[in-house]
Parts: C-alpha cells; structure tokens; sequence
C-alpha cells in the first residue's frame, strides 16, 4: 500500500493507471475509519482494480463554530484499517496543497443543497462538492462510493457529476449501524455514554415511523411529526430538523415512497440519520 501526500504525484500515478485501461475506485473521507468507511472500501475493492482511499479533513465544509479543529484524527490507525482491507493507495493531502493561497473557485450548489444540512450549516455543500470535484480531478476514478447516511450528500454530489458531465458512477452505499441502530459515524466518539445511550433515539424513532407506514399510515409529514415527537421525548435530544422530503428533490413529500431525515443535537454533538419509506407493495 502507498500513501501519496502530494497532488500531484497522486495525479500522475492516477493517470497512469488509467491509461493502462485499469479501473480506479475512490473512497472519499475524513478519516476516523469505521464499519461504515470500511463497508465502501470493501466494496471498491470488489468492483475496481486499483482502490483509492483520500483522508482529509476539509476545512471549506466547515461553518466557523463547527468542530474542524476538534474532528477525530488518527492517520496510523487509518492506515491500518486500509491495508487490512487491501487499499492500493491512501491519499493523504494537506489543506495548504488542496487550498493554496490564491484559491478562489468553489461549486456552486443548487436547490438540492439548500434545504436540511444545507439550511443548518450554510456552505456546507459548496464545500464537499468543491473538494469532491477536486478528489475527482486528481484521483481519476471510474467510480467514487458514498454511503447513504449522509443521503443529501450523495445526492449533491450525484446532481453534479451529471451536470458538470464528470466521466464517473456515483455508487450509495447502504448505511452502517451499531448493533443497537446507531449509525456510524467518527462524531460518535465526542458522546458520553450517557449521550450515546440516549443518541439510540434517533434510531429508534425512524423504525417507528417505518412501523407506522408499514401498519397502514402513508402521510409523510404524520409520520415525521411521529418521529419528531419520538425523539423530543429524549431529554438529552435536541431536534435540528426532522423533514419528510421526496428522496429525488429532497423537497418536503405530499405522499409516498418519502426519505424521513433527521439531524439531532445529542448535548453538543450533531448526529444525521434518514430512513427510506416507501408503501408496502400491495401486489404482495
Ligand atoms: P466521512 O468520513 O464522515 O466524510 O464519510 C466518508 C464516507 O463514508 C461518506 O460517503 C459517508 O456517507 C460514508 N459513511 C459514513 N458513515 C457511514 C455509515 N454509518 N454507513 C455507511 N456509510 C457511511
């Protein structure tokens, strides 16, 4: 396994292998490598020749009171992880060689950006689809995988690689769970075990929704409101957003199949989920 710091060197090597007709799958993360990162680099390695892992924390995704400086970083343990799974390279750049002075050309993000993460953390997503672009530039990849726990990402970053014509699949990936329902996610690590015993709300709550959909209640925002008042029944929760929106416009759902997303403050940490609900197939 190499790990190349340097844009450019990866750049070249990414050419290279590409000319050779090879095919290159990339893994895009913030390092903090879990289940759930692990889940997409077991699945690059199945489908693409040459697996490429980039860690990075990007600032530009950041709001200015946000946990940028804070964010778990721990590069020896990562690279581990990667070489047990059979990653080829692990990309490992620095905000002054993705960022340097001068720079000045973000993505502008349309509609699909603006509502849910968009409207909590402004510039969010002018963020992670102008690093996104650049990982795409710089890696070459035939496919770059996303897990659907951030849904709204993967479908920004989706809506931009068929607008801007980019020559690669956009592949989601299921989400990841804790064996309680928690999803995975390297913000876990700030709760305390009390938080992350109450974060299990967040969870729960969408399964009753789907339970609810499921016994027969098919209005989207009825079934969010129940979610919404599922987890402020949690005393360590504090609601950011609980939307039920059509998981193409990410606009708020009259009626079925509907995304249910949820972004929740446990004390002082942000945890997302989102659950897919869709009536039941009455053929069945
Ligand atoms: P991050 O390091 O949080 O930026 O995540 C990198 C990639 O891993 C993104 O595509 C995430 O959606 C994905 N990911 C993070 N957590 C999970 C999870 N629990 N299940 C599936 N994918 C995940």
């Amino acid at each position: 396994m190499r790990t190349i710091h340097n844009p450019r060197e990866l750049q070249e090597f990414a050419f290279s292998v590409r000319r050779s007709g090879t095919t290159i799958g990339l893994v895009p993360t913030m390092g903090a490598l879990h289940e759930g990162h692990l889940s997409l680099i077991r699945r690059a390695r199945q489908s693409d020749e040459v697996v490429i892992v980039s860690i990075f924390v990007n600032p530009t995704q950041f709001g200015p009171n946000e946990d940028l400086d804070r964010y778990p970083r721990m590069l020896e343990r990562d690279l581990d992880a990667c070489r047990e799974c059979g990653v080829d390279v692990v990309f490992v750049p620095s905000a002054g060689d993705l960022y340097p002075e001068g720079f000045q050309t973000y993505v502008e993000v349309g509609p699909l950006a603006s509502r849910l993460c968009g409207a909590s953390r402004p510039g969010h997503f002018r963020g992670v689809a102008t690093i996104c672009l650049k990982l795409f530039n710089l890696c070459q990849p035939t496919r770059a995988y996303f897990g659907l726990k951030d849904y709204q990402q993967y479908r920004v970053v989706e809506r931009m690689a068929r607008d801007f014509d980019l020559p690669l699949e956009i592949v989601p990936m299921p989400i990841v769970r804790e064996p309680d329902g928690l999803a995975m996610s390297s913000r876990n690590s700030y709760l305390s075990p009390e938080e992350r015993t109450a974060a299990t709300v967040l969870f729960r709550s969408l399964e009753d929704a789907a339970k609810a959909c499921e016994a027969g209640e098919r209005d989207p925002q009825t079934l969010a409101a129940r979610v919404r008042r599922g987890i402020e029944a949690e005393p360590l929760a504090r609601v950011d957003y609980v939307e039920a929106v059509d998981p193409l416009t990410l606009e708020p759902a009259g009626s079925l199949p509907a995304l249910i997303a949820v972004a929740v403050f446990i004390g002082n940490t942000r945890l997302i989920d989102n659950r897919l609900l869709e009536a039941p197939d009455s053929s069945k």
